[in-house]
């Protein structure tokens, strides 16, 4: 069977690794280079910490378990099992999160800004030593490009051809399959073909007649360098969200910041990278002497109810999306499970209610 996966961020390169393993003949293509899209601008928090309905929350679990799997199947170092901390804006939910969490066997637990600084992180300030702060001990961040790459690379020692800097520009369904055109002109026949597209997903489901109703919404990453280990875990607090980002540096990122974000967003010498750094100095004192080295610019592609949208379309054959935010917890799951689909028919009972045919085509 031969397959082409149409984008090569941590989605697109998951289902083409998974492809390759199952046998399948993978073309994997990208109009730029793999992982340099969403994947390379993402805070890139493995969690389920506050994912609802329950079967969504189950979902990113599962993808949670999926990274420590295929870390001890590939031997990566791109996982960082740092545990993470939450310092509430409104206690009494954060605390009821975290007690549901625990009723759904979630490691979660409250402990006191004190212990925080004892145990955990000595350099974080915080409002007051009896200050409540939220621990999860098995969430982790993944270094999503590095991660991506080794994916292709594990692709291709399966077999997989990898085309880059040549966007997809027409897919035509039925009859014999699938037929591609590419930028350059050239064309490539398929079985299938999986839209892996992340934020142009939208535009990709369109060349076959497919309305995917797609949110993409701004976000800003700030890489500093700093001196020494002013973090270990990954840490959000009211105004800043901060986590290592390998050996002297640290990466920051807020909601609140994204929201501001402008068409004229000036790079690093944009205000809001600073005021980002100023943020986080008042929690990480060791933030003084940082200095911005990189702002990365995502784009998250949500689809319209915010979950994942996995599988084959009832009325497009040969046609598979696999779209989602959170794209980082859920890459190798989704590749596994959506591999899985495209070789052998078995929708995993995990995916069932993440399925694109829940959108109406009007
Ligand atoms: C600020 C921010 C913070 C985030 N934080 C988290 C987090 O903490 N945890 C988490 O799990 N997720 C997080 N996310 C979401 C996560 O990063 C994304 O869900 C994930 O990276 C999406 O991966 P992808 O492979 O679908 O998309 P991408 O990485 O964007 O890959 C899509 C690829 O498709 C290619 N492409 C597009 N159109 C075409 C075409 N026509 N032909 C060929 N190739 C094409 C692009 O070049 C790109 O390489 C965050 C996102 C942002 C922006």
């Amino acid at each position: 069977m031969k397959v082409a996966v149409v984008g090569a961020g941590i989605i697109g390169s998951s289902v083409a690794y998974r492809l390759s393993e199952g046998g399948a003949e993978a073309v994997l293509i990208d109009g730029a280079d793999p992982g340099s899209g969403t994947t390379s601008a993402s805070f890139a928090w493995v969690n389920a910490n506050n994912k609802l309905p329950r079967e969504y929350f189950e979902l990113n679990v599962a993808g949670m378990r999926e990274h420590e799997r295929l870390r001890d199947e590939m031997g990566g170092g791109w996982l960082h099992p740092t545990g993470n901390l939450i310092q509430p804006t409104d206690e009494e939910d954060l605390e009821r999160r975290v007690e549901r969490l625990r009723a759904w066997s979630y490691a979660a637990e409250m402990l006191t800004a004190s212990t925080v600084n004892e145990k955990l992180e000595p350099e974080a300030v915080f409002p007051d030593p009896e200050a409540s702060v939220a621990y999860f001990p098995e969430e982790s961040w993944v270094n999503a490009p590095a991660l991506t790459r080794a994916l292709v690379q594990a692709a291709g020692r399966n077999g997989t051809r990898t085309l880059v800097g040549n966007a997809v520009e027409g897919i035509e369904v039925g009859g014999e399959g699938v037929t591609l055109r590419l930028e350059d002109g050239d064309t490539i026949r398929a079985d299938a073909v999986v839209n892996a597209t992340g934020a142009e997903a939208a535009c990709v489901a369109e060349m076959v007649g497919r309305k995917l109703p797609l949110d993409v919404f701004r976000g800003l990453l700030v890489r500093v360098s700093v001196p020494g280990k002013p973090l270990v875990h990954l840490m959000h607090t009211p105004r800043v969200n901060a986590r290592p980002d390998g050996q002297g540096y640290v990466l920051l990122h807020h909601d609140s910041v994204d929201a501001r974000l402008a068409d004229d967003f000036a790079g690093t010498e944009d205000p809001l990278c600073a005021e980002l750094v100023e943020r986080a100095h008042r929690v990480l004192p060791a933030l003084a002497e940082a200095e911005i080295v990189e702002a990365r610019f995502g784009l998250r592609p949500v689809p319209a109810d915010g979950h994942s949208c996995v599988g084959a379309l009832s009325g497009i054959p040969g046609y598979y999306e696999a779209v989602t935010h959170s794209g980082v917890t859920l890459g190798p799951l989704v590749g596994r499970l959506l591999a899985r689909e495209i070789l052998t028919g078995e929708v995993d009972p995990l995916i069932v209610p993440f399925r694109p045919d829940r959108f109406p085509q009007t």
